[in-house]
C-alpha cells in the first residue's frame, strides 16, 4: 500500500469515528476503532480519559470507578445495510448516592441490549407493521421487538398524560397454540396501544384495571 494510500485509509476511519461518537452524543466515552465484518460494523467504544461516569440509577457524576466489567454488545441502527454493534467494557462506579452501580450508557437504557436510537426505531415500525415484519426489517427476533414495544408502551404511560379512555380491546399474543406469552390492551377508541402485559393474564391486567380506569379493587 502507497503511503498515500494509507493515509487515506486512516482519514476516512477517523472521519466514521467522529460520526459515530457525534451520533451517539458521547462526552466521557470515545470510539476507539470501527471494523468492518461480512455481517455487521463493529464500533468499539472507550473511557474518555478520566472524564467522570454517571451513576446508572441517580444519573450523578461519581468521582471514582469501582471496577470494569467485562465487555458488553449492542446493537444500533444499520449504517447502510450492515447493522453497527457497540462495544463497551462497562464501568461500576463508586456513586455517593447509591453506592458501587453500573454506570449510565448515553446510548442505551441500563437494561437493554439494543440503543435507545434502535429501540426507538423499531417501536415506531412496530406501529405500523406486525411484529414479525419489524423484527425481520430490523434483523432482530421476535422477542427483542416484543421486548422493546413493551418498555415503548411503560414509557409512554409514565411520560404522556392520556385521556380517559371509554372503550378497550384485549389480545392474547402466542408464538405456540395454547402457549400465551404477552397480553395487549388497547384504546379502541383511538387505536392505540395502551398496555402490554406478561404471560401472566390476571396479574397483568389487573396494574391496568386500577391505574388506567380508576376501578379499585
Ligand atoms: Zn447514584
Amino acid at each position: 500500500m502507497s503511503p498515500t494510500k494509507e493515509y487515506e485509509r486512516t482519514r476516512t476511519e477517523v472521519l466514521i469515528e467522529t460520526f459515530i461518537r457525534k451520533q451517539l452524543r458521547l462526552k466521557a466515552h470515545t470510539v476507539t476503532k470501527v471494523e468492518e465484518t461480512d455481517e455487521c460494523m463493529l464500533v468499539s467504544i472507550d473511557r474518555l480519559g478520566k472524564r467522570l461516569l454517571r451513576c446508572g440509577v441517580c444519573r450523578q457524576r461519581c468521582l471514582e470507578v469501582h471496577d470494569i466489567r467485562r465487555e458488553r454488545e449492542w446493537r444500533d441502527l444499520s449504517m447502510r445495510k450492515l447493522p453497527l454493534k457497540l462495544l463497551y467494557r462497562p464501568r461500576r462506579v463508586e456513586c455517593p448516592r447509591c453506592g458501587v452501580r453500573v454506570e449510565d450508557f448515553p446510548w442505551a437504557e441500563p437494561w437493554a441490549r439494543v440503543t435507545t436510537a434502535l429501540s426507538t426505531a423499531v417501536a415506531v415500525l412496530a406501529r405500523e407493521l406486525s411484529w414479525q415484519g419489524t423484527a425481520r426489517e430490523y434483523g432482530l427476533n421476535w422477542k427483542s421487538v416484543a421486548t422493546i414495544v413493551k418498555r415503548a408502551v411503560q414509557y409512554g404511560l409514565k411520560h404522556r398524560a392520556r385521556p380517559p379512555v371509554h372503550v378497550i380491546g384485549m389480545d392474547e399474543v402466542s408464538r405456540r397454540k395454547g402457549q400465551v406469552y404477552l397480553t395487549v390492551v388497547y384504546d379502541l377508541e383511538r387505536r392505540v396501544l395502551l398496555w402490554v402485559g406478561d404471560d401472566r393474564t390476571e396479574e397483568a391486567v389487573r396494574p391496568f384495571f386500577t391505574k388506567e380506569m380508576g376501578k379499585r379493587r
